[in-house]
């Protein structure tokens, strides 16, 4: 068997094809003292298939807690015990907090909702503000608010938004260990919907929920069959009061492993680092991401964790001599 790095040098870096899973699963193996080297390769590898530009994205939440699913990984089930209260913000406030992450740099501004899919109350709203902030501020509009019917879809496109976001989560196969209230083929059924009504598609997940190496494998195919624009990658921040608050962080060296080789499965798809890095990575980590394979990166705070200041991160591109994205070469 040849070496699987070689193996992705020729195959990834020269061809531009993904990994397939048992490959990809090699990579999740590899041994410590080699994964300096994967990360290398997987640098080049978003160097040559994407370009050196890094993409800054900002995320709101117009609706936060209360929702009716249970997701265990997540603070804003109403099933759970968990410290997040329902609110909503109102439409001034969305265009506030899109003008602030437009002051950043960042390119991309994201609403989500936590909610299994968006009721008419929610889909009017979603109109109203895309309107809004699009009138007054110059940036690309996306959202997550779950899953959508075919006319919700229609609506959502119609009023602007260029991205939608819906992660699959995790592996097919441990899906059922993490959610029970809605189906992984429910979350897939809208991602096709989305493609094929020509919004750009953004599903990623979270890692370290306890799946095996063969299902992070299987998740990172899962999503490369889904041709995603975008891949956030969140690690498990166990969050007291849900059912995974027990849960161990993810290993640092497991994160890497697992940045490099959903890099190598994904050769040309923005992969961006999301929630629970400062837990798992720390800054010097975070940093071996982005110089691994990494090209996106959400700044300021997240949904109900606190990230960390915003100006940390544009620092830290700054210091990495990455260059963020500008509207212009994306339009
Ligand atoms: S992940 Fe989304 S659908 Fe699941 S409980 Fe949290 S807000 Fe609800």
């Amino acid at each position: 068997m040849s070496d699987i790095l070689e193996l992705a040098r020729t195959k990834v870096l020269t061809q531009g094809i993904g990994l397939d899973k048992e490959e990809i699963l090699q990579v999740l193996q590899l041994e410590e003292t080699r994964i300096s080297e994967l990360l290398d390769l997987a640098h080049q590898v978003r160097l040559r298939w994407c370009g050196e530009e890094v993409e800054v994205e900002g995320i709101v939440s117009l609706k936060t807690g209360g929702c009716p699913e249970d997701c265990h990984f997540c603070s804003q089930s109403g099933l759970f015990e968990s410290p997040v209260r329902s609110a909503w913000l109102d439409i001034q406030g969305l265009i506030e907090a899109a003008k602030q992450t437009q002051k950043s740099g960042a390119t991309e501004f994201c609403i989500v909702a936590a909610v299994k899919g968006p009721d008419e109350r929610l889909m009017s709203q979603l109109e109203q503000a895309v309107a809004a902030i699009k009138a007054e501020v110059e940036i690309e509009v996306a959202a997550s608010v779950g899953i959508l019917t075919q006319e919700q879809v229609d609506r959502l496109k119609a009023a602007g938004v260029h991205r939608y976001n819906h992660n699959l989560e995790t592996a097919r196969s441990y899906f059922p260990k993490v959610v029970t209230t809605h189906t992984w083929e429910s979350r897939r059924d809208t991602l096709k919907m989305v493609a094929e009504s020509g919004m750009e598609v953004c599903s990623g997940g979270i890692l370290g929920m306890g799946e095996s190496l063969e299902q992070r494998a299987e998740f990172a195919i899962e999503l490369a069959e889904l041709n995603p624009t975008e891949v956030p990658i969140n690690f498990l921040d166990p969050r007291p009061g849900t059912p995974f608050a027990d849960y161990e962080v993810m290993d640092s060296k497991d994160a890497l492993r697992a940045v490099g080789a959903f890099r190598l499965a994904l050769p040309r798809t923005m992969l961006r680092f999301a929630g629970g890095r400062e837990l798992t990575l720390g800054d010097l980590g975070t940093e071996q991401g982005l110089l691994g394979g990494i090209n996106a990166v959400i700044v300021g705070n997240y949904l109900t964790t606190l990230g960390r200041p915003m100006e940390q991160d544009l620092d830290m591109l700054d210091r990495l001599r990455l260059p963020i994205k500008v509207l212009n070469s994306s339009i």
